[in-house]
């Protein structure tokens, strides 16, 4: 199978232009993950959704992918948190670590290829301090090694900054920076105190500055640069420029990057989310608000990737209203059509013989080829389900009608990008509630029923009555249950 053609607006060039990887069978994409010292807040989740969507939409273009996301396991705050808690950098990072994956896990983000840790690449850091050294781009200062800006002539190629006004000698070496704030940074810093993590090497005893960790893993993980690379656009400058200074200035004639893509921020009351502000929901916080987790995915993906998001519950809840209206014609065409067990075609030949569908089916995917237009392909949803439930309204005798079966085989597909619809008989609600929780649920009120403790089981039959699942008793003292229509 051919792959369709996608173009990206490439942060590079501030254009869109058409993405021509290397091979098309395994294109290699870096992100930049997260700092592993807290559980991730919403918006660094729409960062990682925005990868997950990436990665959906190449492969349903038929491309193959080699992606890497790395995992920050130190840094200035892990470091001092560490020291606080009075335990090693690795039993600090470990449950943080754990719970990003678990969010991502929870949001249905699919595994990536490769997950390095700054840790356990600091040797390839190493290696790649000496070959600046060796290109003359780094000097010392009070132990710790700097990279010099004014020796390398493509500084500020990626992010336009302007250098000019630059004072030679002007350094920087926190791992959180200002933006704008043009100076040379860190690439290894010197132990200032005994109970810093630090790690014995060639360039001395300390550890990585934070930017050069990414670099490292690149060259670690793929040999050379890479198709794509990803970040929020906080990162763009000084995090990309000084990534990409230190791999061209390591490696002047290879090409570190292709494609460039920054995915903006997410809002709060007109201002970026971020742990300083304090301004921020994890994952957790809006799940015990009692929101499902799809609608929390559909919400964070639907708005386009280069658009700011401004995030409150109401727009939340409009959301999963939308989500709801797409699921709501999945079921009627499942229902209507008695398609419940009909597995989905192999995706990427998908053959339609009804004109609308083709149409719609094409749009889809043009419009995630065209830099990952996620609202426009959503338009094409909502077509698609406007034209079902008119069909639906207006045919009789639908059990397996082609035009049902071939719906289906597109929401199919278009859930190998959203991820959120179900296609089963037992979990029919979007609550994520399963067959089993239902029984179980049965069997609480027949043990009240026995107990004669019916206000008990009759808060459990209107429970179950608010989800949507409505039980009949019958003569003989079974409990039966179905879904209301
Ligand atoms: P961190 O864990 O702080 O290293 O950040 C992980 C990712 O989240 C980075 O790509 C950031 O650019 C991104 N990020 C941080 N804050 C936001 C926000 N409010 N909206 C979207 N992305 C963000
Ligand atoms: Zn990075």
């Amino acid at each position: 199978m051919s792959q369709v053609p996608f173009v990206f607006q490439n942060s590079k060039s501030g254009k869109k232009e058409p993405f021509l990887p290397k091979d098309p069978l395994n294109v290699s994409i870096y992100s930049c993950g997260p700092t592993v010292y807290n559980f991730a807040h919403i918006g660094n989740i729409r960062s990682f959704l925005f990868v997950d969507v990436l990665r959906r939409s190449l492969l349903l273009g038929g491309y193959k992918l080699n992606q890497a996301m790395n995992i920050t396991d130190i840094d200035d705050k892990i470091i001092n948190e560490s020291i606080k808690q009075k335990i090693s950098v690795e039993e600090f990072t470990k449950p943080w670590t754990e719970a990003f994956f678990k969010d991502l896990d929870t949001l249905h983000v699919q595994k990536l290829e490769h997950y390095p840790k700054a840790t356990e690449s600091i040797e390839d850091m190493v290696g790649l301090v000496e070959t600046l050294q060796s290109n003359g781009l780094v000097y010392e200062k009070d132990g710790n090694l700097y990279f010099s800006i004014q020796k390398f002539d493509r500084y500020g190629e990626l992010s336009k900054i302007d250098v000019s006004g630059m004072k030679s000698g002007v350094r920087y070496d926190a791992d959180e920076y200002t933006k704008d704030d043009v100076r040379d940074f860190v690439l290894w810093k010197n132990q200032k105190t005994e109970e810093e993590k630090c790690w014995h090497t060639r360039i001395g005893k300390g550890r990585p500055g934070w930017h050069l960790e990414c670099s490292a893993m690149i060259r670690k993980v793929y040999g050379s640069g890479v198709d794509i690379h990803t970040g929020g656009i906080d990162l763009l400058f000084p995090h990309h420029e000084n990534e990409a200074a230190q791999s061209y200035g390591a490696y002047p004639k290879e090409e570190f990057v292709g494609t460039w893509l920054h995915c903006e921020h997410l809002l709060v009351d007109g201002e970026k989310m971020s742990k300083s502000k304090g301004n921020f929901y994890t994952l957790r916080d809006i799940l015990e608000k009692g929101y499902d987790p799809n609608s929390i995915r559909y919400h964070l993906i639907s708005a386009h990737y280069r658009s700011k998001l401004n995030f409150s519950l109401s727009k939340l809840e409009e959301s999963k209203t939308a989500m709801e209206r797409i699921q709501n014609t999945i079921y009627r065409v499942l229902e209507t059509g008695d398609l419940w067990n009909i597995l989905p075609k192999t995706l990427g030949n998908l053959e339609f013989t009804n004109s609308d569908l083709l149409k719609i089916n094409l749009e889809f995917i043009n419009s995630l080829a065209d830099d990952l237009n996620v609202p426009k392909a959503l338009a094409s949803v909502f077509e698609l389900v406007r034209i079902v439930n008119q069909f639906l309204d207006t045919n009789t005798n639908l059990i397996g009608s082609l035009f049902l079966k071939e719906s289906l085989e597109l929401f199919y597909q278009i859930n190998e990008l959203f991820a959120v619809f179900s296609f089963d008989k037992q979990i029919q609600s979007l609550d994520g509630i399963s067959e089993d929780w239902v029984l179980n649920q049965i069997e609480a009120r027949k043990t009240a029923k026995q107990n004669k403790d019916f206000s008990t089981a009759d808060k459990i039959r209107k429970e179950l009555e608010a989800k949507g699942i409505l039980l009949t008793d019958t003569k003989e003292g079974i409990t039966t249950w179905k879904r209301a229509q």
